[in-house]
């Protein structure tokens, strides 16, 4: 039992919620949908157990306009993101072996998969992964980085618009499908990117670290509000950084 409540906090301290939301008593949607453990070197405890299930957006589907639409949001979260834990949850039933592994367990390990089921769950998994993540790191409330996130992006890219002038050209610059990733390797940050749903926690990634913020430049993230134009999504995205969670996955 104290094991429960130590990750129960853990998480609800992960997540930003305030002490009303225990005192409550019920589930939040987190509570529901994930279990989180300790930050590892490769990743923030992302670590809910198979089967999985889609977690809720921590916000309205509309909460993001007029940057990203309602529309886009509710499609990527219900439809895309949806369809990736099935195919994940699809992918584990055949392998009875994996069943007890955890999320980050799988995508650190994409080499030593099951032939039958490693390509299903990078690109499943990955996908699950990192569209939980992206919900977390996304806010209606306009934010700037603080503290010691924003003495690290000073002292690694200069200024706050340097760095988002650096990591907007290389999310830009993805061919195709894939994502865009500030990381951390110690306390050192650095831009990186990966094509399709792999990430920088996976084994198999040429770029690895600890994504502290990410932003998904698949077209279905942003095609049906800015058409081709990635580089006015990305400009938009800048308004709705959960810059406060950035910093909690920096310090962690
Ligand atoms: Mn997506």
């Amino acid at each position: 039992m104290q094991h429960v409540s130590n990750s129960r906090r853990s998480l609800l301290k992960f997540l930003g919620l305030t002490g009303s939301a225990v005192a409550l008593g019920g589930p939040t949607f987190a509570a529901k949908h994930f279990s989180f453990g300790k930050p590892s070197v490769t990743g923030h405890g992302i670590l809910d157990d198979a089967p999985y299930k889609l977690p809720d957006l921590p916000y309205a589907f509309n909460a993001l306009e007029p940057h990203i639409d309602a529309q886009t949001m509710q499609i990527h979260h219900d439809k895309h993101h949806a369809k990736y834990v099935s195919n994940l949850n699809d992918a584990l039933a055949k392998e009875p072996s994996l069943k007890d592994k955890k999320l980050e367990e799988l995508l650190t390990n994409v080499k030593g998969l099951p032939d039958t089921v490693r390509t299903a769950i990078r690109n499943n998994g990955g996908g699950h992964y990192n569209h939980t993540f992206f919900w977390m790191i996304l806010s209606p409330e306009k934010q700037e980085p603080t503290g010691k996130l924003a003495d690290a992006i000073k002292r690694d890219f200069g200024t706050t618009d340097d760095f988002k002038k650096q990591f907007s050209e290389a999310a830009t610059k993805v061919f195709g499908s894939g994502w865009a990733w500030l990381v951390k390797n110690g306390d050192k940050l650095s831009i990186v990117t990966t094509p399709n749903q792999d990430n920088p926690i996976m084994d198999v990634s040429e770029n690895k670290g600890t994504p502290v913020l990410g932003v998904d430049v698949w077209e279905h993230a942003y095609y049906l509000k800015y058409k081709n134009v990635r580089a006015d999504y990305l400009g938009a995205f800048w308004n709705v950084v959960n810059w406060k969670k950035v910093g909690e996955f920096y310090e962690a």
